[in-house]
């Protein structure tokens, strides 16, 4: 028997299929406190309760764009807030037929005789915590593990541990109704070409698989959100999205089983613009491609809005039109309908890339 007979499974299933609709993607706004003071640092606002607050609120309630977004990951502290005329967060996405997500990993710890490698923690009371959670209007959960490119890296040791780790992680949400993202991210940080990134991504992605399927884990019921296939930071050859495309897709033919319904991608440092149309491309390329493929961004759906915004009141309505643009444009990239048409709202072509990037 591959799959345990968790109860949630039928719910589990549809939850899974209904997040990854072609369409519709996840806005992943679940920066810890200390990444969100990071951002909020880039534009001068103070990294305070009301300061978070008022930006998700910002983000939530965009007139229109909520059509485009199947999923939003929160951080904990973001599941249990209210608009600021006091409706819960959590009603005002069921209203939208959005999911709330929740962060449950505690970020990463360096595994000792490696090369600044890391695995990532939180396993300890995962159950407990995922049971509230689901009681809160919870439905599906992220874990983000972390690798990288090196001369020597990723090792067998952080390809194992990470596995591992996801795939605990993913029967402990199941056994508990949430929908587990599978996170392998491989970072872009390096000099590597887009060869060695695809190497690396499909060693990865196979040793997920195989932990998944040693811990009993409902494929269908998870959802997988890896790195495209790109080269490196430093590198100095650079790759058309068609490339990408073909090189993304076939790392992921040859690891990801068809049972998994849907890939959301992170969008890793890639500008606004840049995510899109690599996603675009994505679903523009011929081939098998047996799950859909869409978003999971934090970064490429917020940079616009977040200088739009710049912690103002009166600017409100200004970032709002910007991250009603992005969600859109994302939307189309989904299938493969973008036209690059997007009004470019401030930043949205900067590159996003903060190097060993932390959550
Ligand atoms: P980026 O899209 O900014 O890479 O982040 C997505 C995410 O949720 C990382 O865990």
């Amino acid at each position: 028997m591959s799959c345990f007979k968790s109860k949630y499974a039928d719910e589990l299933i549809a939850n899974a299929a209904y997040i990854g609709s072609p369409g519709k993607g996840i806005l992943a706004a679940d920066e810890s406190t200390g990444t969100i003071g990071k951002r909020f640092a880039s534009i001068n606002v103070e990294n305070v309760e009301s300061n978070r607050r008022a930006l998700r609120e910002l983000l939530f309630t965009t007139p229109g764009a909520l059509q485009y977004i199947s999923g939003i990951i929160l951080f904990e502290e973001t599941l249990y807030q209210k608009t600021a005329s006091g409706k819960p967060f959590v009603d005002v996405m069921k209203e939208a037929k959005v999911l709330p997500g929740i962060k449950v990993d505690k970020g990463t710890v360096e595994l000792a005789g490696t090369n600044g490698e890391t695995t990532t923690i939180g396993l300890d009371g995962l159950g407990d915590r995922c049971k509230k959670y689901y009681e809160a209007g919870a439905r599906f959960a992220k874990w983000r593990a972390v690798l990288k490119i090196g001369a020597n890296e990723p090792s067998e040791l952080a390809i194992h541990e990470n596995a591992y780790g996801l795939a605990r992680y993913a029967v402990i949400c199941q056994e508990n109704g949430l929908v587990p993202i599978v996170e392998p991210e491989i970072l872009v940080d390096g000099s590597h070409d887009i060869e060695k990134c695809a190497y690396v991504t499909e060693r990865v992605l196979a040793a997920c698989y195989k932990a998944l399927n040693d811990h009993h884990v409902i494929l269908e019921g998870t959802l997988l959100k890896p790195n495209m296939v790109t080269p490196g930071s430093d590198s100095k050859s650079r790759a058309e999205p068609k490339v990408i495309a073909e090189h993304t897709v076939r790392a992921l033919q040859r690891t990801v089983p068809a049972a998994v319904p849907a890939v959301v991608f992170l969008s890793g440092g890639q500008s606004e613009e840049q995510a899109t149309v690599n996603l675009n491309a994505i679903n523009q390329l011929k081939g098998k491609k047996p799950w859909s493929l869409t978003f999971s961004y934090g970064r490429a759906l917020q940079q616009s809005t977040l200088k739009a915004w710049g912690g103002k009141e009166e600017n409100v309505e200004k970032a709002q039109k910007a991250f009603l643009a992005r969600a859109k444009a994302n939307s189309e990239a989904t299938t493969g309908a973008y036209k690059g048409d997007a009004q470019l709202g401030e930043g949205a072509s900067e590159s996003l890339h903060v190097k060993d990037y932390k959550y």
